[in-house]
């Protein structure tokens, strides 16, 4: 199939209007009043915005209940309730894995993300099934979604034996990042933990990303203890702490020291700019030099009733959280479900330069600030030059 494509009177990042030349999935020529070639697909942009593709770097695919019917969200308050709760669900009410994780990726390209971030869960009770289902729509849907997968031991692992073999093995069958958290709270073990993460990240020469939710001091101890290996391993760039709430904390004497360090071993964050938990800031962060990513987390599952897989609406939440007002704040938040995604999953060619891969957002709007607010639904995704959903019908569908 051609993946050719000739894009008509589009704004790029809400500029000039220009045309773009996709060939083969890439973009080969973008400017002011280009020829269309002869025989290629014409899509008319109606004057829209045209944008990378959203960048979904934090979600868990595996246990959406997407489509699975409502049901009542009744965990207890604790984190450990909700990993409980989860545990036992999952085969109780059977949600697959591969399924669940198709519908995800189906939904999350209707509302315009080509790539993904995927914490999928290892553990002693569901062994790889996670693993299993995601590297299924992986391969299943590659026309339409680039896929990252962290191997993640949701339930701890030094408290349950047996989790860092699973981990080796959910490395072996190609897990993309190795996974931690909460190495203090969940685990009671800091440094058990982070040997385990560490240690595969080196046998198997792959990036870490570590679920941090821990706050205050507990928090910033465990942060510094990753810090500490990231720069005793020479893993610079290889490192992200996801919703690192510590970051969140008022006190600077605890905050601006870790900031100092994370922007010197290039360790990255995730933020979901969180409305009940303190978050990490942004503009701060950005200002350190801080590579910074965003994603919905987990979308209508046991843990939680919201979600809709927008990385649009998502850059509004940080907006909100993080008291953005200017045109120029709300594009650092754009920018961090674009680009900051990108640079943290280490997409290569993303962006809108000839030569990048075209997987394009046209989305309409004056400014970007709008697109942001407003979230229209009328949006076109484009993923390696081909048009995957438009208005709201998508390409593939769902099982
Ligand atoms: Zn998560």
């Amino acid at each position: 199939m051609s993946n050719d494509l000739f894009i008509r009177n589009v704004r790029p990042m809400a500029g000039a209007a220009a045309d773009v030349h996709v060939r083969d999935g890439r973009i080969a020529a973008i400017g002011p009043d280009l020829a269309a070639p002869a025989g290629v697909e014409v899509l008319d942009g109606g004057g829209a915005i045209l944008t990378p593709g959203l960048v979904e770097a934090h979600t868990h695919l595996d246990k959406s209940l997407w489509g699975m019917g409502w049901r009542p969200h009744d965990a207890g308050p604790r984190l450990i309730d909700k990993i409980d709760n989860e545990r036992r669900l999952k085969k109780l009410i059977n949600i697959d894995p591969a399924r669940q994780s198709a519908r995800q990726v189906v939904q999350s390209s209707r509302m315009g993300s080509t790539a993904i971030r995927s914490h999928v869960d290892v553990d002693t009770e569901i062994g790889l099934w996670g693993m299993e289902g995601v590297l299924q729509t992986r391969a299943d849907y590659a026309d339409i979604m680039d896929i990252d997968i962290v191997a993640f031991p949701q339930s701890g692992l030094m408290i349950r034996p047996g989790t860092a073999d699973l981990l080796d093995q959910a490395m072996k069958m190609g897990a993309d990042v190795v996974g931690g958290l909460d190495p203090c709270a969940i685990d009671r073990d800091p440094k058990g933990q982070l040997d385990v993460v560490f240690g595969l990240a080196e046998r198997y020469g792959k990036p870490v990303d570590i679920h941090l939710h821990e706050g205050g001091t507990m928090g910033a101890f465990s942060m510094d203890l990753i810090i500490e290996r990231t720069r005793a391993l020479g893993m610079t760039g290889k490192v992200t702490v996801s919703h690192a709430f510590c970051l969140g904390d008022p006190d600077p004497a605890l905050v601006d020291p870790l900031i100092a360090a994370l922007a010197e071993l290039d360790i990255a964050i995730m933020t979901t700019g969180p409305a009940s938990r303190p978050a990490p800031p942004i503009a701060k962060l950005a200002a350190a030099g801080v590579r910074i990513c965003s994603g919905s987390d987990g979308i209508r599952d046991t843990w939680g009733p919201y979600g809709n897989a927008d990385m649009l609406e998502r850059a509004m939440f940080l907006g909100l959280r993080n008291n953005f007002r200017k045109d120029e704040e709300v594009e650092l938040a754009f920018d961090v479900v674009t680009h900051g995604g990108a640079r943290v999953m280490g997409l290569a060619g993303y962006g809108l330069e000839v030569g990048c891969r075209a997987d394009l957002l046209i989305v309409p709007g004056t400014a970007i600030t709008e697109a942001v607010v407003s979230r229209p639904s009328n949006r076109i995704v484009i993923k390696r030059g081909r048009v995957v959903a438009r208005d709201g019908a998508v390409l593939r569908e769902a099982p």
